[in-house]
């Protein structure tokens, strides 16, 4: 089966996580297809179902039943858009892997840019967002301010403006699979892992249909695991935030000794005692809220779930004999194989 598989080994293997993208799939297929057929080399694309309500499975299998190098993983439910990536990851076979979203917002024609850079060597090529067309003011201003954020707070140089559409080598594919943390931001993995790296610029479009699949409270989720993922400041900032009412309160206790003898007035008792308690009980539920989202974490860490569950793959080798169902524990040795 090793022989069988090196001789159709695909060169280049395109990943598209989908959720609820039955409008979109048959264009993304048409113009993935368009592209991938110019460069003249084997190629597959792994379209993973995240759990979708709408016909996007069927339209997956219609695809796959035209085209075989259409191969499809489809989780039991919804996992979300990081997780779906990193199912493709783990069934992705190419020298190269790239990483696009299904909804066309990043455009296929810019993978022969992102091959050349590999080509000439790069092993991560990372596309760099120098415009958004078709997007609300609130996305593109969060956006901005979350990508400064990130890269102001964390210790991987995260570039910025750049999402999950790039290109990586094998090794690095590889060296990802290893890593099996749950609440995952991906890019920020990608640049983690070091190797080669560079960017190519790019206009992200609108989306071809349907609207967007991260509202705002995934975004929010989105942002903390990118953040607790890579930083501690969140955390430090505890330590920072009491040093400075620690020395005000001492300040404060010495006007009021200072006042007191002085004149023998005693500062006024209830409101300002009532202010200082509030506001440190505010301050401190603050910091336990933070000290909770990385607890969750570590706890999620501690359970060791898999990751995703498949509950059906086309196109993997084995579907002749029907659908393959991959069990939790096949799953999971995904990552014992490649550790
Ligand atoms: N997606 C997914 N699971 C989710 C949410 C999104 O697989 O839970 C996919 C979605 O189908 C799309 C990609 O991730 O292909 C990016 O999502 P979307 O376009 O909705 O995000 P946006 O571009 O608005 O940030
Ligand atoms: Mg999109």
């Amino acid at each position: 089966m090793a022989e069988e598989a090196k001789n159709t080994r695909p060169r280049f293997s395109i990943i598209a996580p989908a959720f609820n993208e039955e409008e979109v799939l048959p264009e993304f297929y048409r113009r993935i297809k368009e592209v991938m057929d110019q460069l003249g080399e084997p190629w597959e694309l792994i379209l993973i179902n995240d759990g979708s309500r709408d016909n996007t499975l069927a339209v997956m299998k219609e695809l796959h039943a035209q085209d075989p190098r259409v191969k499809i993983v489809s989780f039991s439910r919804n996992f979300g858009h990081q997780l779906a990536i990193t199912a493709g990851l783990d069934y992705a076979e190419g020298d190269a892997v790239i990483i696009i979203d299904a909804d066309l917002q990043d455009p296929p024609e810019v993978i022969p840019d992102l091959i050349e850079k590999w080509k000439e060597g790069y092993d991560v090529v990372y596309a760099v967002r120098k415009e958004r067309k078709g997007e609300s003011k609130f996305k593109e201003w969060t956006a901005k301010l979350f990508y400064r954020l990130i890269y102001r707070i964390t210790d991987v140089d995260i570039p910025k403006d750049t999402g999950d559409f790039r290109l990586m080598d094998r090794k690095v594919v590889q060296t990802l699979r290893t890593m099996r943390e749950r609440n995952r931001f991906m890019r920020g993995l990608s640049v983690w892992v070091g190797f080669k790296q560079t960017g190519v610029f790019y206009v992200r479009e609108p989306r071809f249909a349907g609207e967007t699949k991260y509202p705002l409270r995934k975004m929010l989720k989105f942002a903390l695991d990118a953040i607790t993922s890579f930083s501690y400041v969140p955390l430090q900032l505890a330590t920072y935030v009491g040093f400075i009412i620690a020395f005000i309160s001492l300040i404060a206790t010495l006007v009021a000794v200072y006042l007191r003898l002085t004149t023998g007035r005693a500062l006024l008792g209830q409101a300002t005692t009532l202010v200082a308690v509030l506001f440190l009980g505010g301050i401190q539920l603050i910091f336990l809220g933070i000290i909770g989202e990385y607890l969750g974490r570590i706890y999620d860490e501690v359970k060791a779930r898999p990751l995703y569950v498949v509950a059906e793959t086309w196109g993997f080798g084995e579907e002749k004999a029907g659908p393959r169902v991959r069990s939790v524990q096949k799953t999971t040795s995904v990552q014992g194989e490649n550790a």
